[in-house]
């Protein structure tokens, strides 16, 4: 039997988090005041990937294609609302106030964005009595998360990714216009920009009221450094023809690495 939850309004997964934003969530966000800061990761992209490598292609699809130096790499671009303590937009009767509006990551929230993790309810903020069963997450044949999730969650999920994969091109334009070039190793570490506040709306405000998308230009693989704090991988990367550096050498004061 799959395990079913049943949030319990503890109001604990308010508070200090990294929230995962659409580019109007994030407008929004910061229209409200609170502050967006962005992610960057970075994965060596050494030959395409086949078709039916499920995993590699869900990565290519949510990823802009740029160069490291020699190697080929994709880049993936989040746009995180971010806070210490409780949210900004958690009543005192820890009610949210912006419920109907609130960021799709937020509706979905214990479950995971990616059907390839498997949920784990130790891995999330939850109290025990918010899960029906207590039995250990299983795993299936697909490798697919098989908790009960509701149709409504369901289609959460589903939008939270196609927006993501609509927005790929948007997301490279955000980075060329706040001069961000440099990311973490995916699965190594995680680099965050903060960039100017009122500059990152004004282009979030221009990509939003723009008629036509942006398009993706084929030809444009921007050069990125890859910053890790491991050795290994840094002579690996540097052995494979990328421009990779120690996370140290970040400027600190725009940007942090957060070792994984
Ligand atoms: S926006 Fe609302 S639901 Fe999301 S973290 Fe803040 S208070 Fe919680
Ligand atoms: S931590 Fe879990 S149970 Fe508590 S409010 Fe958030 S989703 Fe509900």
């Amino acid at each position: 039997m799959d395990t079913v939850f049943n949030c319990t309004q503890c109001g604990k997964c308010c508070h200090d988090l990294n929230i995962p934003l659409t580019i109007r969530e994030a407008k929004d966000w910061l229209l409200r005041g609170d502050k967006i800061k962005i992610l960057t990761e970075a994965t060596p992209w050494i030959n395409d990937v086949s078709s039916t490598d499920d995993l590699l292609l869900r990565k290519k699809s949510l990823t802009f294609p740029a160069k490291s130096g020699k190697l080929s790499i994709r880049v993936l671009a989040s746009l995180v609302g971010y806070f210490q303590g409780k949210c900004p937009n958690l009543n005192s009767d820890l009610n949210c106030s912006i419920y109907n509006s609130r960021p799709l990551t937020c509706r979905i929230y214990p479950f995971e964005m990616n059907p390839n993790i498997i949920l784990n309810p130790k891995n999330k903020l939850c109290p025990s009595d918010a899960w029906q069963s207590s039995e250990s997450p299983r795993s299936s044949n697909t490798g697919y998360q098989i908790f009960t999730i509701d149709q409504d969650t369901q289609s959460n999920i589903k939008d939270i990714y196609t927006n993501n994969v609509d927005n790929v091109v948007a997301k490279l334009l955000i980075c060329k216009e706040l001069g961000i070039s440099t990311s973490s190793l995916s699965n190594d570490g995680y680099l965050f920009h903060f960039p100017d506040q009122e500059k990152l709306l004004r282009i979030l405000d221009n990509l939003i009221s723009e008629d036509t998308p942006p398009t993706p230009d084929a030809e444009d693989h921007s050069q990125w450094i890859i910053y890790t704090q491991n050795e290994v991988s840094l002579s690996d990367l540097q052995a494979i023809g990328s421009n990779a550096a120690r996370a140290h050498q970040l400027d600190t004061d725009s940007q942090e690495f957060i070792s994984l």
